[in-house]
């Protein structure tokens, strides 16, 4: 019988581990990843080379129609992202876009220029698609609803050593006062703050290596759909 098409909406704040647990998801299910944040990052990456301010919402959306966004998925599943034809899947990732994404993630014009994108990838395929709102604004029907958390403290420790392994070390407390100060600004914008869905199941990975994450993952996904 032929498998029904289906969403998992992954939602949490930055650092819980959802991109990397998602991917391997995504692999062991073969089914679609789509990496929501790294989105908001190319409209980060496009205002600080502009030199434009992130809060600026006139200066922003005067932007967007002049962005080319591309999104790409390799036979690999890797998501490739691209900027008016340039590749920045790698510059997306420098840690000074983070603030600008967070930013520009907060003006409700932005939001709404990019729901359909979004909507679009679960129409056309199964989908695990993980971000901020995607369970409570962009797939509220989503098959799957899991709100992907752990402590700030677990979340800056597996950022400090993240940063380490790539040769950019920065102090533990800066990482932590950074991820704590984007769980604030991503959870109390006006418009689709960061929430778990009423109908979301809980995963708290904080006492979870990656295996048992993963595990619990696939547990939560295949009570719910016959994947
Ligand atoms: O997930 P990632 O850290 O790459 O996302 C970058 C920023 O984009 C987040 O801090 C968040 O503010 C924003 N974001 C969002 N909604 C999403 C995905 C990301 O607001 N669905």
């Amino acid at each position: 019988m032929e498998q029904k098409r289906y969403a998992v909406a992954v939602d949490g704040p930055s650092g819980a581990g959802k991109s990397t647990l998602a991917k391997a998801v995504a692999r062991e299910l073969h089914i679609m990843y789509v990496d929501t944040g790294a989105i908001y990052r190319v409209i980060g990456v496009a205002a600080q080379r502009r030199g434009i301010d992130p809060k600026d919402e006139a200066a922003v959306m005067a932007m967007l129609p002049e962005l080319d966004i591309g999104i790409k998925h390799g036979a690999d599943g890797l998501q490739r992202m691209s900027l008016n034809g340039e590749d920045v899947t790698d510059a997306i990732r420098l840690p000074e876009i983070s603030m600008y994404a967070s930013a520009v993630s907060a003006l409700p014009p932005v939001r709404a220029y990019l729901l359909e994108t979004q909507r679009k990838f679960a129409r056309e395929q199964s989908v695990i698609m993980d971000g901020r709102d995607i369970g409570t604004v962009v797939l509220p029907d989503a098959e799957v609803k899991i709100f992907l958390t752990a402590s700030s403290a677990v979340r800056a420790k597996r950022r400090c050593l993240e940063l380490e392994q790539r040769g950019t070390p920065k102090p533990y407390d800066e990482v932590l006062a950074e991820i704590e100060q984007r769980d604030y600004n991503d959870s109390h914008r006006a418009i689709a703050p960061l929430r778990q869905a009423e109908d979301a199941a809980l995963v708290d990975t904080s006492e979870l290596d990656f295996e048992q994450s993963k595990a619990l993952l696939l547990k939560t996904i295949r009570e719910s759909v016959n994947a």
